[in-house]
């Protein structure tokens, strides 16, 4: 019994790894959050959907599992990569009493990768990614993580910046950055990376401050080297000084 979770990148067909496809090609059926659908309807024609209309993450891993144990090849598929912020962690554990079901992760182009791409090469050190998002994780410990981040002068990548409910979420991370990096720290927000409309935009820690995102939206913070060089963001890595 074999269950995929297939990370597609953040555009589909066009940024999705031969494996990924390849592996899909295997399937008779599949999940995916209906957001993500039309951006590989292509690649599903013939297969299953599995409980089109179940919305939430455990829901639609239980329904693949009992799919795989009825004998389907499943395709469990994520936006970018299915384990950072994806349902990866998520099929192993309502797996867990079924080892008859061989899962297999094939890693998808994650949106810091991809957005990083659009804006130059911002993450070219070590650098730390937080989401913003507290559905699943205290308000505080993002907070610590963000300290911690400012403190180490990591890059930062953010993840799920903001949305509907949440509209403060990056500027109080900027204010725990502005507490030890210059307002003046160069930034980047990419949004709808590799899809129809993407935009991005180079901007100082304290534009960043008072600039309102979307959840469509990735944001990078730079470190005390990050500089815009020829209208990109670009952390150097050190080559020019050895
Ligand atoms: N598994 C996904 C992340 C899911 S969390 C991945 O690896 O990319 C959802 C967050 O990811 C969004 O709020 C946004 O911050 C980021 N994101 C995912 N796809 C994106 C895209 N195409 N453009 C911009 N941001 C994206």
């Amino acid at each position: 019994m074999k269950l995929y979770v297939i990370g597609i990148g953040p555009s589909g067909e066009n940024e999705m790894t031969l494996r990924a496809v390849r592996a899909l090609a295997k399937c008779d059926c599949f999940t995916i959050c209906t957001l993500y659908l039309r951006l590989i309807d292509g690649l599903l024609d013939g297969k299953e959907r599995i409980q089109t209309g179940m919305t939430r993450e455990v829901d639609r891993c239980t329904a693949a599992r009992d799919a795989a144990l009825a004998g389907h090849t499943v395709a469990v598929i994520s936006s970018g990569d299915a384990g950072v912020y994806g349902m990866a962690g998520l099929m192993f554990e309502v797996c867990q009493e079924y080892p008859e079901i061989e899962i297999e992760v094939i890693s998808g182009i994650t949106a810091a990768c991809s957005g990083g791409a659009v804006l130059g090469a911002p993450l070219t050190n070590d650098f730390a990614v937080v989401s913003l998002s507290n559905l699943l994780t205290p308000w505080e410990t993002i907070e610590k993580r963000l300290h911690a981040a400012a403190q180490g002068d990591f890059c930062l990548c953010l993840y799920n910046p903001a949305s509907k409910k949440r509209t403060d979420h990056l500027q109080k991370a900027c204010d725990i950055l502005l507490t030890v990096r210059d307002p003046k720290t160069p930034c980047g927000l990419v949004r709808n990376i590799g899809r129809e409309g993407e935009q991005f935009r180079i901007l100082t820690l304290g534009e960043l401050r008072d600039t309102s995102v979307d959840m469509l939206t990735t944001v990078f913070i730079g470190n005390s080297v990050t500089e815009v060089i020829s209208g990109r963001l670009v952390t150097p890595r050190g080559y020019r000084g050895v």
